[in-house]
């Protein structure tokens, strides 16, 4: 057996434009309850603890043209946003029963009121994530807001969350994100046994089903990966940055990878691999996820930077991945992403690493001038 029949699979599921799956998941589950997490981070493991579905919300990508979204926000916001909107006006989110949103831009802290006004039905919460990340009472404000999204879940749910429900799920999803890490490991130390479009198809089909589920499927294509054959070929080792929201499309995805890249580092759906190393399990759960949020998270542009910048962040992932370059994937109008571009290129410049800005668009459907782009890049790279 090979891996190419569950990447097909997960591809089916995250093409399904209504969450079949999530469906099914109700359907096998009466009474059960399914909350959307827009990115970037959402604390899942209340929600499982609760007995309901996370499920990750990235947008209507290509699959949904805007009636209605364009005139409840201005020209200059991003896709992700409109499309999240719109999905809402076209009863494409009816599976859901919750929202979260977070405060990691005034976009998304903007679409969360918008939400809640034009869709009462649904419960929506909106995280404040911690603003002072070296402050001795950051932990403490994290973990209270946390506990915050406990009792709004347990509203939604209709059930107490006991402390053994949390552990149990931070415990699941420590297993999860430490598959998820080694799968970043193998494409890492040997890209061409797994495509970046593959291992992306599956982590982000992967937020459409329990963890036990997702759990099943990164087992076995851990098991399966070592037989598949393949020799590394000449190509440039690229990191992708700053498609953290947004989700870019899986062709602009294949275009970087058919361009001669080995895409050898990413923070696509980033929040979903949030932790560097497990959560501590010996810990009240709440206070361990917070404890971890502060110390134990990825450097990113919608998380305030703890004692170590993210520029050096950045530089520091290059070198660990053995990257040749780094290539910018900010989606339009995204101003963390934008603005913390600056600051990121000139911390390349001072380490030396070239960089390329491919700027994109969830609904993006010509790539001829970005194929140019990146094909003259790696061009340079090879035979400079
Ligand atoms: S894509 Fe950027 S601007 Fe838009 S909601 Fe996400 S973080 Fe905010």
């Amino acid at each position: 057996m090979s891996i190419t029949p569950i990447i097909e699979q997960c591809r089916a599921r995250l093409e399904d434009p209504e969450f079949g799956s999530v469906r099914q998941w109700k359907a096998r589950h009466p009474g059960g309850k399914a909350v959307g997490c827009f990115p970037v981070y959402t604390p899942v493991e209340i929600i499982h603890a609760a007995g309901m579905l996370p499920v990750g919300l990235f947008g209507g990508g290509t699959t949904i043209e805007l009636a209605n979204a364009d005139a409840r926000f201005q020209s200059f916001v991003c896709s992700i946003a409109k499309t999240t909107l719109e999905m809402g006006f076209q009863a494409r989110l009816k599976p859901l029963d919750g929202l979260i949103f977070s405060s990691i831009c005034d976009v998304a802290r903007n679409l969360s009121s918008v939400v809640a006004r034009n869709f009462s039905e649904f419960q929506v919460e909106y995280i404040h994530h911690a603003q002072n990340m070296t402050s001795p009472a950051a932990a403490d404000y994290v973990e209270s807001e946390f506990r915050r999204v406990q009792r709004n879940m347990e509203k939604l749910s209709g059930g107490a969350i006991s402390q053994e429900a949390l552990a149990a799920s931070l415990r699941t999803y420590n297993r999860v994100r430490g598959l998820l890490r080694r799968l970043y490991e193998i494409r890492r130390e040997s890209p061409h046994l797994i495509s970046t479009v593959e291992l992306y198809v599956l982590v982000r089909s992967g937020t459409l089903v329990p963890p036990e589920e997702h759990l099943q499927e990164l087992e076995q294509v851990l098991e399966l990966l070592p037989a598949r054959q393949g020799r590394p070929k000449d190509r440039v080792r690229v990191v992708i940055e700053s498609a953290f929201c947004e989700q870019p499309p899986l062709d602009l995805l294949q275009v970087v990878e058919d361009a001669g890249c080995y895409i050898v580092d990413d923070d696509l759906l980033t929040g979903w691999r949030w932790f560097v190393e497990d959560v501590p399990e010996d810990l009240p759960p709440l206070r361990a996820l917070a404890e971890s949020y502060i110390r134990r998270s990825v450097y990113s542009s919608v998380r305030h930077d703890g004692p170590r910048p993210r520029t050096a962040g950045l530089v520091e992932k290059v070198r660990r991945a053995g990257a040749q370059a780094v290539i910018f994937m900010p989606a339009k109008f995204c101003e963390p992403a934008l603005f913390d571009y600056p600051l990121f290129r000139v911390a390349l410049e001072e380490a030396g690493i070239p960089h390329l800005v491919v700027e994109f668009e969830e609904k993006m459907w010509t790539f001829e001038r970005t194929r140019n782009e990146l094909e003259t890049f790696v061009e340079s790279m090879l035979f400079d």
